[in-house]
């Protein structure tokens, strides 16, 4: 039996119509900027997407572009500017950032009010005290997704592969919260199949193309694909068996892939992601939001 796919792009939506309803109560506009360093092609366009949803649902979307050679003193003023900006209610600093600046000293200089993306210690602290805060959010949009399914948190055993402070560490933490039993898995896992077979709820934050197989699935689990990964026509013999995938890849000469194998894995998890249209558009739309509940904690 085929997975039930989950629609993110329809559950973002559904996220995005929540603000612009909030958005409506309000009397005044919640301002985001975005600040990028440098011309990285993928920053470049995640950063436009984020100011231009942000225009799109009615907030003050704003994007700030320096040079790449920009020295850190100089950013850590910017950011100073920022935090003192009464207009501005939420911060995101696009990573990464160029090697002259240390992206540790730029977060930890953010307003936690203002920390959109949920980095600060301050934030990371209460996120994992079960405090309010703002959440990061593609771990948010995560949860989201999850819920959309109707399966039962609570109890479950859930496997997170990937331990990053931006993915994995606060997707662990936030599933946890719901009373998963969870198990956090990372490079240095012995066993990586063993502890995924154990998962009702898998998650995958590697960032490493096909990682998580067949059998590496139990029946009927949801499986959750974090992972974005372009890969070209080396990928070929590896995508031959998806249909789909092959197609773009011969058409495109490169296809986005998540870290799970969707086309073998779909035949055994019971709910899954798609990559694109999972887990992507969550993160802008749980951005949105954060932004929006930014704005209200802080002007309250
Ligand atoms: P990082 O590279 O920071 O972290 C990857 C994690 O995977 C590390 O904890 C690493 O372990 C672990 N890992 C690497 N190889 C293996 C392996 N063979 N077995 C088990 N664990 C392994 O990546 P991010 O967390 O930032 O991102 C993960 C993926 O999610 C990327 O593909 C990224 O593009 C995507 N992403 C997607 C977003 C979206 O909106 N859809 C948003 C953010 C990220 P160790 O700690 O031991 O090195």
């Amino acid at each position: 039996m085929s997975a039930q796919i989950i629609d993110g792009k329809a559950i973002a939506q559904q996220v995005e119509s929540e603000v612009r309803e909030m958005l409506a109560t309000l009397s005044y506009r919640p301002g985001l900027v975005a600040v990028r360093v440098g011309s990285d092609p993928a920053s470049e366009i995640y950063v436009r997407n984020k100011a231009k949803k942000a225009l799109e649902l009615g907030l003050h979307g704003t994007e700030l572009v320096f040079d790449a050679s920009m020295r850190e003193a100089e950013l850590l003023a910017e950011i100073n500017r920022l935090n003192a900006d009464d207009e501005v209610d939420g911060i995101l600093v696009q990573l990464p950032l160029p090697r002259q600046i240390d992206a540790r000293k730029i977060i930890d200089a953010i307003d936690p009010a203002k920390d959109v993306d949920g980095f600060h210690p301050v934030n990371v602290g209460r996120l994992h005290l079960g405090r309010p805060t703002l959440v990061p959010c593609t771990p948010a949009g995560v949860m989201r997704l999850i819920e959309s399914t109707g399966i039962a948190i609570d109890g479950a055993r859930a496997v997170v592969v990937g331990r990053s402070d931006i993915v994995g560490k606060p997707m662990a933490a936030l599933l946890l919260q719901r009373n998963a039993t969870v198990t956090i898995c990372h490079s240095r896992t012995r066993d990586l199949a063993a502890a995924t077979r154990d998962a009702d709820i898998l998650v995958a934050a590697v960032g490493k193309p096909l990682t998580i197989g067949a059998d590496m699935v139990k029946s009927g689990a949801s499986v959750i694909d974090i992972g974005m990964n372009r890969v070209g026509r080396d990928y070929a013999d590896r995508l031959a068996h998806d249909e789909e995938k092959s197609r773009v890849l011969s058409k495109n000469g490169n296809v986005l892939i998540g870290d799970v194998d969707y086309a073998r894995v779909r035949e055994r998890a019971g709910w899954i992601t798609p990559v694109p249209g999972g887990v992507g558009p969550m993160t802008i739309a749980m951005l949105m939001k954060n932004t929006l509940t930014a704005a209200q904690w802080r002007r309250r």
